[in-house]
């Protein structure tokens, strides 16, 4: 009987937990590490609920102890991506016509059990699989994701409710159906919460989805998975693939019944998947949604009348947190020339103080980066960056991988605004610094402008209000999350919804409403209570 609709407050942030010495949540947590370091997690694809193990298989490793195997993945191929296709496409009807409150029930659930019993867990997996300090996975791992599930739920159901005017005589209804067909979710290794989300927005909202994670996520995605079977997610409904990404992309960017893509990830690859998208579009039954959230080159500027501590502190954290490997981190600064000797004494002050080394040891500010490949990236932009004469090295720049892939972080001083490392996205520990003429402020907020073809995030730190407001309307295009007095990074649901423009993505912001919308084919319904029954209108009788 389902006469009944339910009441629901807003969500609540899910609460940052300490993690302190001694306190319950940090026991719990190392209870976790300790147990998933003695074991090897044997993590096969799921598809269609059923748990599929390949001959061919590719280890774990944690970023920061190479040495040491937590797990092995099982690989897919081109049958795969077809059975996951078939098994999401028979889901689909069921999934359709189940009743909100009992789909909603099981993000909730999910949610839950992300805040409760599953959250040593999850966090442990992050911390080993992807090097996220304890800090960093929290944020990450337990409260984004959660908050995700909470923020979506209470979004669909202010979506639902919002109808369209009924009339005498006529009863009016907008119904937002799922897409006709699956959904592809392509996920980044950087933030557990990302990957969860990019399938769930979508099932929420009545579709079937096929995921495929990053190799570099797979060990938390299984979790993932944990949580979403144990909350009663049916089978076939986020179908999760490891499978060669050109191939996968080969096979469900030119299928009928794709509905849409929600990405996360580089621009390069993006660009691909449209560009495929493009090409095949005379073969698809409706035209997909194509979601994406790319890359990024966040800036922070300070003007005279910044406060240096608060300066200093956001671009360390903004630049350096989970080894600058955040779409949103911080890794080009404009310092005017007045403040600059103050503001470096401090951050040189605080960087000599970082640790850097395993997740399990709580005193690390940051660990390692996130494979051999970005590893390699990051150092060739460091060596090339060195040997620019324009650059001055000012911290850091050393690297070794002997135990992990670690990296120092990095601080550029360059008299080039527009070098290499001002301009691309490097996704590692490199900041770049830029020191300005104080009398060249507007120039300054122009160069800021139009040196990357990013516009993600962006921090400004200055005291004066007419400066700040100023600000805020010079620089409108060049940041899709916008900062004042505060780092770049750190956007959280429902308080900060989340993505940039330009060629940092779509801009629909993960997290709410606007995301949820692209997920929904609306259907408007008009019902006549008294029809009309004769062509004829008044106006057509004779005087
Ligand atoms: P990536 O582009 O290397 O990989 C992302 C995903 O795409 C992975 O699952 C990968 O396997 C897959 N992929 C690679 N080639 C593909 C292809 N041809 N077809 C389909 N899938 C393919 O990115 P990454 O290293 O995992 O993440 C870092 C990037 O993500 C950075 O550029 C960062 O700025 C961006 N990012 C953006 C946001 C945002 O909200 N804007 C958030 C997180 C990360």
């Amino acid at each position: 009987m389902a006469n009944k609709v339910l009441k629901m407050e807003t969500p609540k942030n899910e609460p940052i937990l300490g993690y302190m010495p001694g306190s319950p949540e940090r026991l719990a947590l190392k209870e976790e590490l300790k147990f998933r370091k003695s074991t090897v997690y044997n993590i096969p694809m799921v598809i269609g609920g059923k748990e599929i193990y390949t001959n061919e298989v590719a280890d774990i490793f944690p970023p920061h102890e190479l040495s040491h195997k937590i797990g092995h993945y099982h690989k897919g191929d081109a049958g795969h991506v077809r059975q996951a296709i078939d098994a999401a496409l028979q889901a689909r009807e069921k999934w359709a016509a189940l009743a909100w409150e009992e789909r909603s029930a099981i993000f909730l659930k999910a949610a839950d059990l992300i805040s409760g019993p599953y959250r040593a867990s999850i966090n442990a997996a992050t911390m080993l699989g992807q090097s996220k300090n304890v800090y960093q996975a929290e944020i990450d791992a337990a409260c984004e994701f959660a908050d995700f599930l909470r923020f979506n739920v209470y979004y669909a159901s202010e979506i639902y409710a919002d109808q369209p005017l009924s009339v005498n005589g006529v009863r009016n209804s907008v119904e937002y159906r799922p897409l006709e067909g699956f959904v592809y979710a392509i996920t980044p290794f950087n933030f557990t919460a990302i990957a969860a989300n990019l399938c769930a927005a979508p099932a929420m909202m009545g579709n079937v989805v096929v995921w495929k994670p990053s190799p570099y996520q797979i060990y938390s995605a299984w979790t993932i998975m944990e949580i979403f079977r144990e909350a009663g997610l049916p089978d076939g409904i986020i179908n999760m693939i490891f499978t060669e990404p050109i191939e996968t992309s080969d096979i469900i960017l030119s299928h009928r019944d794709f509905a849409g893509v929600h990405f996360t990830g580089s621009t390069f690859v993006f660009q691909e998947i449209w560009k495929a998208i493009g090409k095949n579009i005379d073969r698809f039954k409706s035209y997909p949604r194509i979601v994406g959230e790319t890359g990024g080159k966040d800036f922070t500027v300070a003007h005279p009348s910044a406060d240096t501590d608060v300066l200093a502190t956001a671009i360390l954290r903004g630049a350096f947190e989970y080894q600058g490997q955040k779409c949103s981190a911080c890794s080009r600064a404009y310092i005017p020339a007045s403040l600059w000797d103050v503001t470096w004494e401090k951050m040189y002050a605080a960087l000599k103080d970082f640790r850097q080394g395993s997740t399990e040891d709580f005193s690390t500010m940051m660990n390692a980066v996130i494979s051999e490949d970005a590893y390699k990236r990051i150092t060739r932009y460091i060596d090339q960056a060195k040997s620019n004469p324009n650059n001055i090295i000012m911290f850091g720049g050393g690297y070794n991988k002997k135990e992990g892939y670690f990296i120092e972080p990095t601080v550029i001083l360059t008299k080039d605004p527009r070098s290499q490392t001002m301009v691309e996205e490097i996704f590692g520990p490199v900041l770049t610094i830029y020191v300005y003429d104080d009398e060249l402020f507007e120039q300054t907020l122009e160069l800021i402008d139009t040196t990357s073809d990013y516009a993600l995030t962006g921090a400004i730190i200055a005291q004066d209000t007419y400066v700040i407001e100023h600000m805020k309307n010079r620089l409108t295009n060049s940041a899709g999350n916008f900062y004042v007095n505060d780092k770049c990074t750190g956007a959280v649901v429902g308080q900060q919804p989340f993505g940039g423009a330009r060629k940092s993505g779509t801009n629909d912001k993960a997290g709410s409403k606007l995301n949820l919308l692209r997920w929904v084919s609306p259907r408007t319904v008009k019902e006549n209570y008294l029809s009309p029954r004769y062509y004829t209108y008044p106006y057509m009788t004779e005087e």
